[in-house]
């Protein structure tokens, strides 16, 4: 009898049994319906075996098979079932939940028809000159010919724009629907190579198979190039190549630069498709009729059965992690599945994370630097204010609102740039700068608003919040509480001439809205912009003369580890932004703690100095890149079941788990930094070994022994491999 082992969208991490009916026929990569409970769900067979544990006669059989071929290679299966195994997730997460949704619901995989838009026979009237983006539509469509729906999308033209055109009989479908297949034709590069560009080349042609290349250039050293010009000889090869990057704000700039050079199907992936288009960019991609794909986290895992290379582009950025479900890192699986292709990797980036960094000088990455810019103008040399003992104007110095006006008075354009990585940080003096310490470890607290503590991350201790500076005796203690919006408000009452703009996460949710926004700063719009993280990356701004970062110092007493590291990053990243075309640009960093080294390191000797300084202390504080970690998250509504729960399960973990591990500690379990959210506390278990494998092996058993006792079932609880963020 043959037995079919499948992986459901449901939340146990095990697969499922069931029996192939005489006659089906079924392979490993099919999709199934299957019956469970009472109802009918898809599945995904992951194994097909002779026997099965359970008793034969009480297994259900498979109802129906989808597919006529297997959705995806062993290459591609052996990836997964990894990802299922070092993520410890249930295979539903994996097999099921990363299909597209018509995938998931069982439709056939085939390519979604979609309109080829052209011009139509009476298109000699005209469009109103007054309508700029039909006219560019318009023209558009008078060069190409014709063009698929979704390729209009990608060049810019929303549907809108699309139906406007087609109301005025301008533009109709064409009677073809399905999108012929491109010639690949490559075009020739208008450079001539640098020489730090053609060793970079050299080095990645001179291995064949798997390798790991960090490409550390600086802005504008010419990293593009040489990504195009290593994809023009294994794309002529005939197989695929896979770039991602991490911002979706980012791909329009970076997929016309591909477009421009590859003359070919691009498979583009991201979050704001809609289902027909991911359908059919999975499906373009996992069919081999895409040789590139480009796409943002979740691309890393689409099949591809020919892949020749992978890019990374921004390898340090914070977005290829998942923070929610499966929380996997796009980079460590892309380095991973390059390895299974045995093909090439190119972790591309001007401020390399320590990981991809300490893995370069252990000698695992190759390491491959471009330090010289191919345009010669340096960005600006950030100033350093001291603010001190300042009056603040919603979080502002004196100093910092009067250049603003100068900036704006001349006509250019402003960024204040407001760091909300270092979420909940220390307490500290406004008058003196003196900082809340706890006195065992010289660490400073933490500030838990919602609990009204201070807790040290190091050892435990909890305290009250102090009333007074303990040097100075003065009041004012302050938490950096500020946020985007709040300032953006004042921004808002003062100048509102300067049409002030907010760009964050809360203020760019509906689709299109970021690219709306940025176009419109881009046009000269907006004088003064307002955002965080999401601002600081690759948008060219050329009216933009000043950047002001407002809170520095949650970066520097975080509770958070990693936070110089992405501090510095960002730092790096809006200088670079600010004065890009002829005029000067000027940076402006406001902080209680001017001679702070790490800040005197990374504006006096450069990024890669302060980050030769972190891995140092990395090293010597035990922490990643040198130990690996996991961190169990737990939350509740009542603060006393989840203390109870966790007591319990750090019981679980000396008495049962560790004493099988021993290479594996509990390093501590604390609230989370943000301690309370959604009106649930959360706490984190942070648990940490030398022995990656050590530590998924602890972990496995953790969470079956999690799952097997009821305490547990209390909380709400997920585990983390390899966090990336403390919270
Ligand atoms: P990065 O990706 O490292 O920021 P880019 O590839 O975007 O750098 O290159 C920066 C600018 O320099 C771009 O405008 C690019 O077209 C140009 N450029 C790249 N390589 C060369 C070259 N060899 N000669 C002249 N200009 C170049
Ligand atoms: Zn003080
Ligand atoms: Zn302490």
């Amino acid at each position: 009898m043959a037995i079919a082992q499948i992986a459901l969208a449901v939340p146990l991490r095990r697969l499922f049994d069931y029996r192939i009916p005489e006659g089906m026929t079924c392979q490993v990569g099919m999709r199934v319906s299957v019956p469970f409970g009472r109802q009918k769900l898809v599945g995904f067979i992951v194994n097909i075996a002779e026997h099965s544990e359970y008793p034969e006669n009480k297994l259900k059989s498979v109802l129906t098979c989808y597919d006529l071929q297997p959705l995806m290679n062993s290459a591609q299966m052996a990836m997964l079932n990894w990802l299922c195994q070092y993520y410890l997730c249930p295979p539903g997460e994996v097999f099921i939940n990363l299909l597209p949704k018509k995938l998931k619901q069982g439709d056939p995989a085939q390519l979604v028809e979609e309109p080829v838009w052209q011009l139509s026979l009476n298109a000699q009237a005209s469009v109103p000159n007054r309508a700029k983006q039909q006219l560019a539509l318009f023209e558009y469509l008078k060069q190409q010919g014709c063009q698929a729906e979704s390729l209009l999308k990608q060049a810019g033209f929303s549907k809108q724009i699309i139906n406007q055109l087609e109301k005025k009989q301008l533009i109709k479908p064409l009677d073809i629907l399905s999108q012929p297949a491109k010639p690949l034709n490559i075009h020739p590069s208008p450079y001539q190579l640098h020489p730090q560009q053609q060793d970079a080349i050299s080095a990645v042609e001179s291995h064949v198979g798997f390798k790991a290349f960090l490409l550390e250039g600086v802005t504008g050293s010419g990293k593009t190039e040489v990504y195009m010009q290593l994809m023009a000889k294994v794309l002529a090869e005939g197989k695929q190549v896979l770039i991602l990057v991490p911002e979706i704000g980012l791909t329009p700039q970076t997929l016309k630069r591909f477009q421009q050079r590859f003359d070919c199907g691009i498979a583009i992936l991201h979050s704001e498709l809609n289902d027909s288009e991911r359908h059919n960019a999975w499906l373009k991609a996992s069919k081999g009729l895409a040789p590139i794909i480009l796409g943002t986290r979740s691309a890393v895992l689409v099949p591809t059965p020919n892949l020749g290379m992978i890019i990374l582009d921004e390898e340090h950025d914070a977005s290829y992690k998942q923070q929610d479900g499966l929380r996997y890192n796009a980079r460590d699986v892309a380095i991973k599945r390059a390895a299974s292709e045995k093909c090439p990797i190119i972790l591309g980036s001007a401020t390399p994370s320590l990981e991809t960094l300490n893995n370069a000088q252990q000698g695992r990455f190759v390491h491959l630097k471009m330090l010289e810019r191919a345009q010669k103008n340096p960005p600006p040399k950030p100033q350093i204010l001291d603010i001190k003992h300042q009056p603040l104007q919603a979080g502002l110095a004196y100093g910092v609102i009067e250049a603003i006006e100068h900036h704006i008075n001349q006509g250019n354009q402003v960024l204040v740039f407001l760091n909300r990585r270092g979420f909940s940080p220390a307490l500290i003096c406004h008058e003196c700068g003196w900082v809340c310490q706890c006195n065992r470890c010289d660490q400073h607290f933490t500030f838990h608003k919602a609990l009204s503590q201070v807790v040290c991350h190091h050892c435990g201790d909890i305290a009250k919040p102090p009333m007074q500076c303990e040097e100075c005796g003065s009041t004012q203690i302050i938490d950096w509480g500020i946020g985007t919006e709040q300032l953006a408000d004042w921004f808002s009452e003062k100048y509102p001439q300067a049409k002030p703009i907010r760009i964050d996460r809360d203020s760019v949710r509906r689709k299109g809205e970021l690219e709306n926004k940025l176009k419109a700063i881009e046009q000269g719009e907006h004088q003064i912009m307002i955002g965080t993280q999401m601002l600081a990356k690759g948008h060219h701004f050329p009216n933009l003369t000043l950047t002001v970062v407002v809170n520095i110092d949650s970066a520097l007493y975080s509770s958070d580890f990693r936070a110089v590291e992405k501090m510095a990053q960002l730092l790096v990243q809006v200088s670079g932004r600010a004065g890009r075309e002829e005029k000067p640009g000027q940076v402006i960093l406001q902080s209680h703690f001017p001679e702070h080294e790490y800040l005197q390191t990374l504006i006096n000797s450069g990024y890669p100095a302060l980050q030769q300084q972190l891995l140092t202390e990395r090293e010597a504080m035990h922490l990643p890149p040198f130990y690996y970690w996991a961190i169990l998250r737990l939350e509740a509504v009542k603060q006393e079941k989840l203390l109870s729960v966790i007591e319990l399960t750090e019981q679980l973990f000396s008495e049962h788990i560790q004493p099988n591990y021993q290479n594996v500690e509990l390093l501590t379990s604390m609230p989370a930094p943000q301690e309370k959210r959604a009106g649930k506390f959360r706490y984190l278990m942070v648990f940490q070994t030398t022995q990656r494998s050590m530590l998924n092996a602890a972990m496995r058993q953790l969470i079956l022994s999690l799952e097997q006792n009821s305490f547990s079932q209390q909380v709400r609880w997920t585990l983390d491999i390899d966090p990336q963020e403390l919270n």
